[in-house]
């Protein structure tokens, strides 16, 4: 039971991130995405045999666009597909661990989808089409909420009246878990530590942004709570705001609910400090040519990611290592040295070489000797959907 292929599928809106898993192989056997799903543009790219691929999808649907992705995988697959893992964002308080998507798990989804508006209802399209090419196939749900279940009260509780959590399931929950429970299994395996004798902060820096204190491969807190909005500056996301400014927005400037919304989640982090782009590597070539608002909007992420992880040792026995992960956390030398230097109590030193030898998918210790651990370590969220799919099947 070596050769067992997964193809991990991630729905949005209007696109379908896809990769062919093989268990034994370090490359994906395919992987690709579909883009404008629904609308003439529709299209996909895919990867194949390190080949290059495109084809209209003719203004399809989630379904009609897997079925012309499906005979590729297939022919990738040789024919040999063991199962399909899902990636889901919200599966409330119910949900501890990856799930066969049975009808109930599909309910809990369903029922989660107030909670994450914006992705579990697509999430939902991508499971039903699927389901209904392959009936017969096992499918799995993987939970970005999942992993940080094992938070404790004290740390997902909001300071609100109980009812609010009791009856409407208000709490923080926290997001990436897929991404950060990969990356502090890797960071053990990298130091050969055991997981369960190992103690993290993982900064997990892409488009979205989240950091979490992992202690013997469990999560004890996490910046994102109740929705991915909370905690840490991301590209178009404000993080923590004081809560009073929307009501301020609101009373004073006349705001709605939904116009709030739209400017902490699609104008503010990022994009909304530099008025330039929520893309870091943009921000930072803008920066070294004077832009003096992306320079500011640099400085408000890594003071702002540096107070969290500072935060976020409360919840750690001891510290083993800060990882960096995602995008940003992979690539930005510059983000990851101006984040240290505001952690001075903590005695972090990088080395810089080290630091610039780890970009573009290198991954490995940046800390300078005799000082606390910092490294990079590469994410690989569809290979972590894949091994928790065949784990499940394998503990059936
Ligand atoms: P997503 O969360 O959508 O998966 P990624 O993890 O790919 O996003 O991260 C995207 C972010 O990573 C962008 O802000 C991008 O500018 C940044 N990034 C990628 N490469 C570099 C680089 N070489 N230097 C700085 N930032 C980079």
């Amino acid at each position: 039971m070596s050769d067992r292929n997964v193809l991990v599928i991630n729905s949005g809106s209007s696109s379908i991130k896809f990769a062919l898993v093989n268990e034994s192989q370090d490359e994906f056997l395919l992987e690709g995405l579909a883009e404008c799903i629904g609308t003439p543009e529709a299209v996909v790219n895919w990867k194949q045999n390190g080949e290059k691929k495109t084809l209209m999808l003719d203004g399809a649907d989630h379904g009609g666009a897997l079925a012309k992705i499906l005979p590729h995988v297939q022919e990738a697959a040789k024919g040999q597909l063991t199962a399909i893992g899902h990636r889901v964002v919200h599966g409330g308080s119910q949900v501890h661990e990856a799930c066969l998507l049975t009808p109930e798990v599909i309910s809990v989804i369903e029922a989660n989808s107030s909670l994450a508006p914006l992705h579990n209802p697509p999430g939902l399209m991508g499971i039903d089409a699927a389901l209904k090419m392959y009936p017969d196939l096992p499918q799995v749900g993987v939970f970005d909420t999942a992993f940080h279940q094992t938070m404790p009260d004290y740390a997902y509780r909001y300071a609100i009246p109980e009812e609010l959590y009791t009856e409407h399931h208000i709490r923080r929950y926290g997001f990436h878990g897929t991404s950060h429970m990969y990356v502090s299994r890797k960071g053990a395996e990298m130091v050969g530590k055991p997981v369960e004798d190992s103690c993290w902060l993982v900064a997990h820096l892409g488009n979205g942004c989240s950091a979490t204190a992992v202690v013997n491969g469990e999560s004890r807190d996490t910046t994102m709570g109740l929705t991915p909005l909370e905690g840490l500056v991301m590209g178009t996301r404000s993080g923590d705001v004081d809560p009073s400014l929307q009501m301020h927005l609101n009373r004073t400037f006349g705001y709605t609910a939904q116009e709030v919304e739209t400017l902490l989640t699609k104008k503010s982090g990022l994009l909304g400090v530099s008025g330039l782009s929520n893309d870091m590597r943009t921000l930072i070539e803008a920066s070294e040519k004077g832009h003096k608002n992306a320079a500011l909007a640099i400085e408000i992420f890594c003071y702002r990611l540096a107070k969290a992880l500072a935060a976020l040792s409360c919840a750690l026995p001891r510290l083993d290592g800060l990882l960096f992960t995602g995008g940003i956390g992979e690539n930005a030398t510059l983000i990851r040295k101006k984040t240290l230097d505001h952690m001075r109590i903590f005695n972090f030193k990088l080395d810089d070489a080290a630091n610039q030898e780890c970009t573009r998918g290198n991954g490995g210790k940046i800390s300078a000797d005799g000082h606390p651990l910092v490294m990079v370590v590469p994410t690989n969220e569809e290979r972590q959907i894949a091994n928790e799919t065949l784990e499940l099947l394998d503990a059936k």
